[in-house]
């Protein structure tokens, strides 16, 4: 074959993959492997996402807004497809919030735009420049959790991919169908608009031992561990560079200065929102003596049921066990949670809030991803700070405070340390638009990175020049 001719075959396999003209010669890109974007075998997955990373950054960065629309358009059209989808497979959350999670997704996850680069001129002793820019990682393994599958397949895709990476996902094996279906989607959203084939993949069928095949994989380099804290554990100990996303025991703390019927509407929303399956929902309510009995009653006034002490134990009993969180009841609508510990209430019912006499109480302690909510009663703001550190347990992830105190306020965000406190608002208030932050669906608490955009998925590299390219004297 003369040159001529591998030039041609090279266009033509570019036209085929729908892969955009490399930028700079000399950097063709490998030929694809038949199919995808699902394979039978993780190394196939990785292997084929190598080589779409490479194609992806060797097509430049402009093509990448057009890209993101895409994916943005399907995920609007598929939103309430993709919610009855999840909540039939994992019997978990409700079908009307979780539209809401595949829009907020889609229309709020922060694309390109998030990267900047920076200059400086004058550096190196008066005499030179420095470039700061931000590179991909390249080949990213996304360990994806059954409670939030098309969002956070819609999300991590449009922020990884934004960064220049690709993606192979290990999704949760009882959300794999949803999981998978989204990808296919969003994959040939990718394709339609230009992008190449397999820059997010995955396999047929789940395996558990693919994680760890992943993490131990050459060409992966980066694992982005969303999950409880097996998971995030198992990767923070793979040796490569990791972002743990792992889970959260959000407190909200409710002082005497608080606008309590404010207050009660917000938790309403934010705790019983898919049925309290996100890892950033109030999971502890702390309350002022003063004004617990009134929250109470605000609470009661909303589409929220107060257990007396016999049955927040008939709950509890039906709930935990052998102090865990039943995982068969995660994710259930609080009716059908409460009548099954014979407790009559309408169906409809979004919230149930019972008076715990203990901070060791097993909902207050462990992550429940139900709509029942323990509520601690303290005689001071300091004793509330106090607890609301230790029942967080130090994950940083997310903190509430309903106060119109600034000084507690300020007070409490030193003290709890969170990667998000939010004040006045309902957890659900706390995602920022395309304009203020976006909306996160890996918030990196246990690494550090905090709410993940596109940056989170950069290396920062510079380029130094001494002595010259100071062009303003
Ligand atoms: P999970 O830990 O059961 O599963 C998460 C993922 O890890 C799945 O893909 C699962 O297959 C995988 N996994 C778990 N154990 C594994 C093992 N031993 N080997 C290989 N893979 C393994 O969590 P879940 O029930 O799917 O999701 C709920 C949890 O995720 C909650 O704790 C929640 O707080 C947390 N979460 C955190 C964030 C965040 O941004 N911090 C976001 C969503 C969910």
């Amino acid at each position: 074959m003369n040159i001529d001719e591998k030039l041609i075959e090279q266009i033509v396999r570019n036209v085929v993959n729908n892969v955009v003209t490399p930028k700079s010669a000399g950097s063709a890109s490998p030929a694809q492997p038949a199919g995808g974007p699902l394979f039978d075998t993780i190394e196939e997955a990785i292997a084929a996402a190598k080589i779409a990373q490479k194609q992806w950054v060797d097509g430049g960065k402009d093509i990448r807004y057009g890209v993101v629309e895409q994916i943005r358009k399907v995920s609007l059209a598929n939103a309430e497809k993709w919610a009855k989808a999840a909540v039939a497979e994992t019997g978990m959350g409700r079908v009307e919030d979780k539209i809401i999670k595949n829009i907020v997704a889609a229309e709020r996850s922060l694309g390109p735009e998030d990267l900047e680069i920076k200059s400086y001129s004058r550096c190196c002793n008066d005499n030179g420049s420095l470039t700061v820019d931000m590179a991909p990682y390249g080949v990213i393994a996304a360990i994806t959790p059954m409670t939030n599958p098309a969002p956070m397949v819609i999300n991590n895709t449009i922020i990884m991919i934004s960064a220049g990476n690709s993606v192979v996902y290990l999704p949760h094996p009882s959300a794999i169908k949803v999981t998978l279906d989204s990808l296919v989607v969003v994959h040939d959203a990718i394709v339609a608009a230009g992008g190449p084939r397999n820059l997010i993949t995955s396999t047929k069928t789940p395996n558990i031992d693919n994680a760890k095949i992943a993490m131990s994989h050459k060409d992966v380099s980066l694992i982005c561990a969303t999950g409880g804290p097996a998971i995030v554990d198992i990767a923070m100990r793979s040796g490569k560079k990791v972002l743990g996303a792992g889970p959260g025991n959000p407190p909200a703390v409710v002082d005497d200065t608080a606008d309590i019927a404010r207050a009660a509407r917000e938790i309403i929303y934010g705790a019983s929102f898919d049925n309290n399956i996100l890892c950033n929902e109030e999971k502890i309510l702390i309350c002022m003596r003063a004004v617990a009995d009134k929250l109470l009653g605000e609470l009661a006034k909303g589409n929220c049921y107060v257990l007396n002490n016999e049955e927040a134990q008939r709950v509890t009993n039906l709930v935990v066990k052998n102090g865990e969180i039943d995982k068969k009841l995660m994710g259930k609508d609080c009716a059908v949670i409460l009548k099954q510990a014979g407790i009559n209430v309408r169906d409809d019912l979004r919230l149930a809030v019972f008076v715990a006499n203990d901070e060791m109480h097993p909902l207050v302690q462990h992550e429940q991803l139900m709509p029942v909510l323990p509520l601690l009663v303290v005689d001071s703001f300091e004793e509330a700070v106090r607890m609301a550190c230790r029942v967080e347990h130090n994950f940083k992830h997310t903190a509430m405070i309903h106060s119109n105190n600034i000084e507690r306020i300020t007070y409490f965000a030193q003290e709890i340390n969170t990667t998000t406190v939010q004040v006045n608002g309902s957890s659900q208030r706390t995602g920022g638009d395309l304009h203020n932050g976006g909306t996160s669906w890996t918030i990196a608490g246990a690494t550090g990175e905090g709410c993940t955009t596109p940056r989170s998925f950069t290396r920062q590299r510079r380029l130094s020049i001494y002595g010259s390219m100071n062009f303003v004297k």
